[in-house]
């Protein structure tokens, strides 16, 4: 099958299954003439000449035979007032599994083409209707698992990320054009901003895009989660403690030393948090090879990790825990100590900043939550009022678009040559337009969309 982008594309919309109601998107050039030839609205009137954005009443047929598929109601979009921009029309039917497939089948037998995954919301995005802001974060909020990456992903279709990225754009356009307009005419002293200007609106842009990153720390933590992994010597509880947190009997605990032999990973809701969680083998040496392969595993983990949380009996010193505490704080992880077993008699005094737990009470795990909350949330970040960086890729744009203003700023003051300086800033202007989506490639842009399945 040939794909073109120009094609009238349908899908079923609503999730996979029995529901009381499917929703069939039809969208494209093509989608009101598909619509009209399996859709007849009772009372005579065609399709087309019932009202847009109004359910209409009608019969589902097969367009080969006339039989009737369905009852449903059909609602029709003209583009560019639909959600891709293109016309459109949602079938909504009776939410059988074999009915949604007969109708899905009827609209590819009228002219539509299976739409891809992702393609509703790829259109958008090529039609302006969505910015790669806005559809990330509808992506993220399809995938929603708890109420705060919920808040941030609609926070996210606000587009304030794409606001303030675009505010920092058009500042370096105004700084560009005067560099430019003294390059190109330099006897005439065109150049209405002088230099000391220049350089402050650099400096004001990098400092602009610099707060920006500082909240990915935050979006980060709700979005796409912390990985996290828990270690300590065998027998401490590491087991226990990681089914406490994930909720279930995911690991197996055991009170012979060395039984947690592989790395398991869940995602886990802590608080305003998401933790993609490695509970990993003891961290020893050890002769045997099934039990190396979990050692190993393990320091990989380890090596991937941006919190640790390093586990210690509450009944003594644990100076290999302290050891392995300061040396991964050293790698500029977040190391978080945490006393098991509280429930049994305690020894050890807890040092400031560790949490004090019982897996076999719960007791301290409100502790905790807090713990890493502080460790990771900026409190002061008005979601929904601010931008809040929220994905790898807008990070690393926004890194990369500082770093060329920096290395601008650098060649300013080194005296080099406008032309020079005024390089950097197209970098930075390029890179920051691929954070909004200006100039984004094939690849990148197959990535993004698709993380959404068909229907989206
Ligand atoms: P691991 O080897 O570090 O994974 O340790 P496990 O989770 O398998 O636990 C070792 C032993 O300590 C088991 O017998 C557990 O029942 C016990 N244990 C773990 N956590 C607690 C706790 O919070 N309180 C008490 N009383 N016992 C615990």
């Amino acid at each position: 099958m040939t794909v073109s982008p120009f094609d009238t594309v349908a899908a079923v919309s609503t999730p996979y299954g029995k529901g009381g109601v499917a929703v069939i998107r039809l969208s494209g050039d093509q989608a009101l003439t598909v619509a009209e030839r399996i859709f007849f609205p009772l009372g005579g009137k065609k399709l087309t000449e019932h009202p847009s954005r109004t359910a209409v009443y009608g019969l589902v047929r097969d367009p080969e035979d006339d039989r009737v598929l369905d009852d449903a109601l059909c609602t029709t979009f003209r583009g560019p007032h639909s959600f891709t921009g293109e016309d459109t029309a949602e079938i909504a039917c009776h939410g059988g599994v074999l009915v949604t497939r007969n109708i899905l089948e009827a609209c590819l037998r009228a002219g539509a083409r299976q739409a891809l995954a992702g393609e509703f919301t790829r259109r958008a995005y090529l039609n302006g209707k969505l910015d790669l802001e806005r559809a990330e974060a509808l992506g993220n909020l399809l995938d929603a698992g708890n109420d705060e990456q919920v808040k941030l992903a609609r926070a996210g279709m606000n587009g304030l990320l794409t606001s303030s990225a675009e505010a920092v754009y058009s500042d370096l356009m105004a700084v560009l054009a005067n560099m430019e307009a003294g390059m190109d005419f330099p006897e005439e002293d065109l150049t209405e901003m002088p230099l000391w200007e220049i350089r402050e609106a650099i400096d004001r842009a990098e400092a602009a895009l610099k707060g920006l990153v500082e909240t990915y720390r935050t979006g980060h933590a709700i979005a796409e989660g912390i990985p996290t992994v828990i270690c300590g010597r065998p027998n401490v509880g590491k087991s226990a403690f990681y089914n406490r947190l994930v909720g279930r009997e995911a690991a197996i605990v055991t009170d012979i030393a060395g039984t947690t032999r592989d790395v398991l990973t869940d995602t886990v809701s802590l608080g305003r948090v998401t933790l993609r969680l490695s509970d990993t083998a003891g961290l020893r040496e050890s002769d045997d090879p099934v039990e190396m392969i979990g050692v190993k595993r393990a320091k990989q983990a380890m090596d991937e990790a941006e919190l640790v949380l390093i586990l210690s009996e509450s009944s003594g010193p644990d100076s290999e825990a302290d050891e392995l505490a300061e040396t991964l704080s050293g790698q500029g992880k977040t190391v978080l100590r945490v006393y098991t077993k509280g429930d049994l008699a305690m020894m050890a005094p807890i040092p400031d900043g560790a949490v004090c737990v019982s897996s076999v009470t719960g007791e301290g795990f409100d502790a905790l939550r807090e713990a890493v909350e502080r460790a990771f949330i900026d409190g002061n970040l008005r979601m929904g009022e601010e931008a809040v960086v929220f994905s790898a890729r807008q990070a690393a744009a926004l890194r990369e678009t500082a770093a060329n203003l920096h290395a601008a700023a650098e060649n300013l003051d080194a005296g080099l040559p406008y032309d020079i300086c005024a390089d950097d800033i197209r970098a930075a202007m390029s890179e920051l337009g691929s954070l909004c989506g200006r100039e984004m490639g094939e690849d990148v842009l197959t990535e993004i969309f698709s993380r959404f399945c068909v229907g989206k």
